[in-house]
């Protein structure tokens, strides 16, 4: 049974779809639509709902503990549980298993104000999303209505594993395990840094299925559904990070972990075409989450400048800190529209790779920029933990590392750019 608020999101959500998507049925009408209006700025009233609901929970719930879950470290399982309630995770999940079933665009929404009261939190949501979206992408209707579909009826976790202590960037050089053996498959290795890690009830898994070290990425890893219960599953400690410290991120050992084959996704060697493919769809909500930690950033430089003095006037009223609060109000309003294109890109069906890494990049960098001005304005208060703005800057530096570092788009972006003078 749906909580009220839930429903009533859902709910609307079906009133919207019209206009949501073009994987949806409306599709041509809302490009006839939007040829006849032309570019516009303006969200829906679905949109507004959606960032309306999590902009008040985050402000109203988030804000006021986030200090708090950083100190301890402790996993937000009453808050998490109350963003289920309100329909705020999740959200990509189909509606044939349940879920809302909205584009990347309108989840970007509500992602940027999670963002706003507690990146530690946002992760841990936004980690769901990127646990799934290769079943999204490339499950089959079995697959999805199993380990989608449970996710709607409960708030559980899910988790994406692809990182190992010895390879990061290059995913090519994953080293865990999978040998067929009859039904099923042996997974052995390791993996590290797994946002969830200790929390999930299902992991996505990408190994190395070919041995032949010749063997191409397209055709050496496969990817499976993995039950977090099964047998020869060790979890890690959980790791004391710079920030976000109330996510959960762990090492993960496979030993002799048994998968059935009806777990695979797509098929033997589809994997690393999966797991890359799950980006283009989930940077630009990363991208919005360094963008609400970048607005916040922006809010409490900006109050805290209106209320403090020196040398007889408030701090905003000396041009250089003016001037610094403007560079980081243009610098988060362009974040902003990049992390939109990346997700509007893709919700039209488009290949938009190059927009989704120009979005995780810049909004990645400006956010670690903005939160490092805005302690530069609270002087030796921003220094301090009693004061928001430290935690901030703590927080913001996983954007340039998570779901491909700084250097990593650069790469990307270089790529789809020189590729296309070349054609
Ligand atoms: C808190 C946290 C949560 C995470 N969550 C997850 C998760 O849920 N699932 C998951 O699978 N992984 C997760 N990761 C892993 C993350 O995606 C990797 O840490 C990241 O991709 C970088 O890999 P690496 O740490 O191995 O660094 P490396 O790949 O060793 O890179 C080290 C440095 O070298 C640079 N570099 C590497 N190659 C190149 C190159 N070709 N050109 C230029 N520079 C280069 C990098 O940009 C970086 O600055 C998480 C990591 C952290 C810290």
């Amino acid at each position: 049974m749906w909580p009220r608020v839930q429903y009533a999101l859902r709910a609307s959500v079906q009133v919207g779809l019209r206009f949501q998507s073009t994987s949806r049925p409306a599709a041509a009408e809302m490009k006839a639509n939007q040829t006849a209006h032309g570019f516009s700025f303006e969200f829906t009233d679905e949109q507004k709902e959606f960032q309306a609901t999590a902009r008040k929970f985050a402000r109203e719930e988030l804000v006021p503990v986030a200090a708090e879950y950083d100190r301890s470290g402790e996993y937000p399982v009453p808050l998490i549980k109350r963003a289920w309630e309100l329909g705020l995770m999740n959200t990509h999940i189909p509606a044939s298993c349940g879920g809302m079933g909205l584009g990347i665009f309108d989840s970007c929404l509500i992602t940027e104000e999670l963002a706003y009261g507690c990146t530690g939190i946002q992760t841990a949501i936004e980690a769901n999303s990127l646990g799934q979206m290769p079943v999204i992408l490339a499950g089959n209707k079995e697959q999805q209505k199993k380990y989608l579909g449970r996710m709607t009826e409960a708030p559980l976790m899910c988790a994406y594993c692809v990182t190992e202590p010895g390879t990061g960037s290059d995913v090519s050089g994953i080293k865990t395990r999978a040998e067929r053996k009859g039904d099923e498959y042996i997974i052995n290795g390791q993996k590290m840094w797994i946002t969830n890690g200790g929390k999930a009830d299902w992991y996505f898994l990408l190994a190395r299925s070919n041995p032949d070290p010749k063997a191409s990425a397209g055709k050496a890893f496969t990817g499976f559904i993995v039950d977090a219960n099964s047998p020869g599953i060790q979890i890690g400690r959980k790791e004391m990070n710079m920030g976000q410290r109330c996510s959960d991120t762990r090492g993960i050992v496979f030993e002799d972990v048994r998968v059935p084959k009806e777990n695979v996704l797509i098929g033997e060697g589809a994997g690393f075409r999966i797991a890359m493919g799950a980006f283009d769809k989930t940077r630009p909500p990363v991208a919005a989450g360094a963008v609400g930690l970048g607005q916040r950033a922006v809010d409490e430089a900006t109050k805290y400048a209106l209320e403090r003095k020196t040398f007889g006037k408030l701090l905003a009223e000396h041009q250089a800190i003016a001037f610094l609060l403007a560079e980081m109000a243009l610098k988060v309003e362009l974040a902003r529209l990049s992390y939109q294109r990346a997700a509007w890109e893709v919700d039209q069906g488009r290949k938009n790779t190059y927009y989704a890494s120009i979005a995780k990049a810049f909004a990645g960098d400006i956010a670690n920029q903005v939160a490092s001005d805005a302690v530069q304005i609270f002087g030796g208060n921003g220094f301090n933990s009693e004061y928001p703005v430290e935690k901030l800057m703590r927080d913001a530096k996983i954007y340039q590392i998570y779901e491909g570092t700084a250097q990593i788009q650069r790469l990307i972006i270089a790529r789809e750019h020189i590729a296309k003078y070349k054609q």
